[in-house]
């Protein structure tokens, strides 16, 4: 084992990456929580990840992705998401730490209004990112294929002006974008066994797959398969297809590190039950779960991703699906801003 981690982080130490947030984050026990559910409950804060206080899981990405882009000799970055996109802002964030200047393009999932810019796209504002507001036609995917023409012709006219750019696809998730969580894992890891505790599961919220894939290429790597991975999905996708795509994707991270690896998907599960009625559209089961863990435990999580990815688990807990007096550790992937969004983000949390 510890041969195959000091190998794993050689192979990350080479490709290399910037220090933009606060790491490794804390890891800490929901006391409260425990014992009303007869389990272990640990939470890894991924939202206090800096770089501002407004974090989460998508800078460990940004430290490889930047650094990419920086060697590239990029001075703008491109990047995509909903109006309320985390992952927007936090690149909007990372880029200006590092002389980058980034260009958004927000699908309007929830139209915007003018008068009342809030939460993320007020942080996009405050951090200058050139930005640009396109119709939904469906998912953010789906949304950003039907206006790839847009996305050449400011290309075209910024490196008419001599600028290059990074482009950084929906979430960040790309083979180096999901080394980060390859780095998160290996973390992790590390920091179980000096707490002398043995993990029987990990869980956390699955969107665009850069996270949870990098968690299971990382497992795949130090070949703990003796916990389990659990992705709690936030919007509709087949199941099956979509786990496919995550085994896909962490297999590409495994050899962008140089391994040679398959990835072993053992022991590993998504959950497509627990988004619904759709991304972007809350949920008052989740709601609930949000307002028991931080009356529990002072934390805040979001209506769209970390809320109902905890919801998820705490339903695997009750259900016993997850067995009493388990270890089980929820990452919070962050997202807390989508509490100052519009109303039809936040659903009955205003009651
Ligand atoms: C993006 C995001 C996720 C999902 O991560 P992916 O890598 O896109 O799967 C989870 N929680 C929050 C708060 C996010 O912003």
């Amino acid at each position: 084992m510890t041969d195959l981690l000091s190998q794993a982080k050689e192979a990350l130490a080479k490709i290399g990456k910037l220090q933009l947030g606060f790491y490794p984050t804390r890891v800490h026990k929901l006391r409260k929580i425990s014992s009303d559910n007869n389990v272990n409950l640990y939470i890894k804060r991924e939202d206090m990840s800096g770089v501002s206080l407004f974090g989460g899981n998508k800078i460990r990405k940004l430290q490889y992705l930047l650094k990419d882009a920086k060697e590239k000799g990029c001075d703008t970055v491109f990047t995509y998401g909903a109006t309320q996109s985390n992952h927007v802002m936090q690149t909007s964030t990372a880029a200006r730490t590092c002389g980058l200047t980034p260009v958004v393009w927000l699908g309007a999932i929830v139209e915007p209004r003018e008068d009342d810019i809030r939460a993320n796209m007020l942080l996009d504002k405050i951090l200058g990112a050139e930005m640009h507001i396109l119709k939904s036609v469906g998912s953010t995917s789906e949304t950003m294929k039907a206006n790839k023409d847009k996305f050449e012709a400011r290309i075209k006219e910024l490196e008419a002006a001599g600028h290059k750019v990074y482009d950084i696809p929906v979430g960040g998730s790309t083979p180096v974008g999901a080394l980060g969580f390859v780095e998160a894992w290996i973390e992790l890891f590390e920091q179980s066994r000096e707490q002398g505790l043995n993990l029987d599961c990990v869980c956390c919220a699955t969107g665009s797959t850069g996270t949870v894939a990098g968690l299971l290429a990382g497992r795949t790597l130090i070949e703990n398969e003796q916990t389990a991975l659990i992705g709690i999905q936030v919007g509709k996708k087949d199941p099956a297809v979509y786990k496919q795509s995550i085994i896909d994707l962490a297999q590409r991270t495994l050899e962008l590190l140089g391994s040679d690896k398959k990835v072993n998907s053992e022991n590993f599960k998504v959950y497509d039950e627990f988004y619904v009625p759709g991304y972007e559209i809350p949920s008052p089961e989740a709601n609930n779960d949000i307002r028991y863990l931080a009356r529990s435990e002072g934390i805040f999580t979001d209506p769209v991703y970390s809320g109902k990815a905890f919801h998820g688990m705490m339903e695997l807990i009750r259900r016993k699906e997850i067995p009493e007096e388990s270890n089980v550790l929820f990452i919070h992937t962050g997202g807390a801003t989508a509490l100052f969004s519009e109303k039809e983000i936040i659903g009955d949390l205003v009651r």
